[in-house]
């Protein structure tokens, strides 16, 4: 079975390169942030407070997700724009610090990859605490202009201030004390700043074990 870890910060391409890294292995992708930001769009829709642990996590338990690799839907409702909102995305961390929710949605995730026999996986702990027997641990990184220069084309704002929030974003992120963000010492680091796809695609690719 193969699993391929992609963590990292906001931004630094996790998406576009675990995507097209599956699809090369023809292997099956999970983005697990989008199970954290599904859980914050559902717990925002009953009108629950974030805070409030256990409600947050009793809605995670009862919750059924689909996931594709382009849809998310959570409780019969297509989530897959409102999950990208600015809303979901501010809230989001303080609901993945919810150690009752995280410990819920890592069981779901082990679960995926057992049903499916393995694939990309990226998100913020797989390599550290999901996956830690990953085939390949990839941490992407880029610098934080490249990041907020990204999202900003990909769903528009002000550089300065997305830079912002994506800085507070992997604060809270990395200072949690479950599973917090960090970089694992059997991780490969790969900047991808100033590299296009094909090239990250190409390292990552050449970093896996040959098939016999
Ligand atoms: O990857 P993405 O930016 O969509 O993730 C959204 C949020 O979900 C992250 O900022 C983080 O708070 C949380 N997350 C997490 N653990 C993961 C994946 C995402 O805590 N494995």
């Amino acid at each position: 079975m193969i699993v391929v870890a992609i963590d990292g910060p906001a931004g630094a391409g996790k998406s576009t390169i675990a995507k097209a890294l599956a699809a090369r292995l023809k292997l099956r992708y999970l983005d697990t942030g989008a199970m954290y930001r599904a859980v914050t769009f559902a717990a925002i829709q009953s009108g629950l407070d974030l805070t409030d642990q256990d409600s947050v996590s009793e809605l995670t338990q009862k919750s059924e997700m689909i996931l594709t690799n382009d849809t998310v839907s959570i409780n019969g409702m297509d989530a897959t724009k409102a999950i990208r909102g600015e809303v979901v995305t501010a809230a989001v961390s303080a609901v993945a610090a919810n150690s009752l929710v995280r410990t819920e949605l890592r069981q779901r995730q082990r679960q995926w990859i057992a049903d499916h026999d393995g694939g990309v996986v990226e998100g913020r702990d797989i390599g550290s605490v999901v996956f830690p027997d990953a085939t390949l641990k990839v941490y992407l990184t880029a610098s934080p202009l490249v990041r907020a220069q990204r999202r900003v084309a990909q769903t528009g704002g002000i550089v300065e201030q997305i830079a912002d929030a994506i800085a507070a974003r992997d604060s809270q992120d990395s200072t949690r004390s479950d599973s917090p963000l960090l970089q694992t010492d059997d991780a490969v680091t790969i900047d991808t700043s100033n590299q296009s796809i094909d090239q990250v695609l190409d390292q990552i690719v050449a970093l896996l074990p040959k098939a016999p």
